[in-house]
């Protein structure tokens, strides 16, 4: 299909002298995004997305300064969190979530990006309130349309924040969103867009509704389209581990496969 996007091919980074030298460029990429778009580049936070890379690798990324890690599968996460609890790193789970593994995410992440249920808002809170742990969290809007996506519809979003305060472990950060897998820039742009909107109409309702009113948008190969449209929390993961399997991405990435 011409309508999806051209895979690029990024090195594998396995020293601590490689994920050194991606973390600057992909720095570097967002200080020139941020700089066209007149922002402050300290306006953008990288979450760099280690899902698939093996521990010894996260070691070395770790030494070079990956303080935060995000991963879309919880059961991934929590195997990594364990094994690398002597080191200075925590960890952001950015997939979807199964109500019965809130209790795995309550007791290691300290961000959660895809809340997209209030069933999933109850559960996490009460297994947080067991812990004694708060948890920042982004509500995930599907802003493609595409059925395989997961997150909220854009129409029931507001209602959604709206019903949160009551969980009162939830520190409610802004919104996430993935993207139209696209070459086409333009509708890429688009979901962006209505992530925004969304975020200032929420902040024009009553400013309490969405924190701070973060917005999780753009990966490796359109966080400077997101950037340009105010993104806050940009999640890259080729850009600065290397290429996933392509087969990883068809079967894992993408729910059901598409
Ligand atoms: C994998 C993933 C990313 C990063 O994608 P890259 O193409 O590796 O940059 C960002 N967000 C989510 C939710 C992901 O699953």
């Amino acid at each position: 299909m011409s309508d999806v996007a051209q895979p690029i091919t990024y090195p594998p980074a396995i020293t601590v002298e490689d994920f050194a030298r991606n973390l600057d460029a992909v720095q570097a990429r967002i200080a020139r995004a941020a700089a066209r778009a007149g922002r402050d580049p300290r306006s953008v936070r990288l979450l760099p997305v280690s899902k698939t890379v093996a521990e010894d690798r996260l070691r070395n990324a770790v030494a070079a300064g990956y303080y935060r890690l995000g991963e879309n599968k919880v059961q991934e996460a929590k195997r990594k969190s364990e094994n690398l609890a002597d080191l200075d790193v925590s960890w952001a789970v950015v997939g979807h979530l199964q109500t019965n593994k809130a209790r795995d995410v309550a007791g290691f992440a300290a961000e959660f990006q895809a809340l997209d249920s209030l069933r999933l808002a109850e559960a996490l809170d009460r297994r947080l309130q067991a812990a004694g742990r708060s948890l920042d969290v982004f509500v995930q809007v599907n802003t493609s349309g595409e059925e395989s996506k997961y997150g909220l519809s854009p129409d029931e979003v507001l209602a959604f924040l709206a019903a949160l305060p009551r969980f009162e472990t939830l520190r409610v950060q802004g919104l996430m969103t993935l993207a139209l897998f696209s070459s086409d820039l333009e509708r890429v742009r688009a979901c962006f867009v209505r992530l925004r909107t969304l975020r200032d109409r929420a902040r024009d309702t009553d400013p309490d509704l969405i924190g701070p009113g973060e917005l999780s948008m753009g990966m490796s190969g359109d966080f400077e389209v997101a950037i340009d449209e105010g993104a806050t929390c940009v999640r890259v993961g080729q850009a600065l581990f290397g290429s996933r399997a392509p087969r990883y991405d068809e079967a894992h990435y993408w729910p059901s496969g598409t």
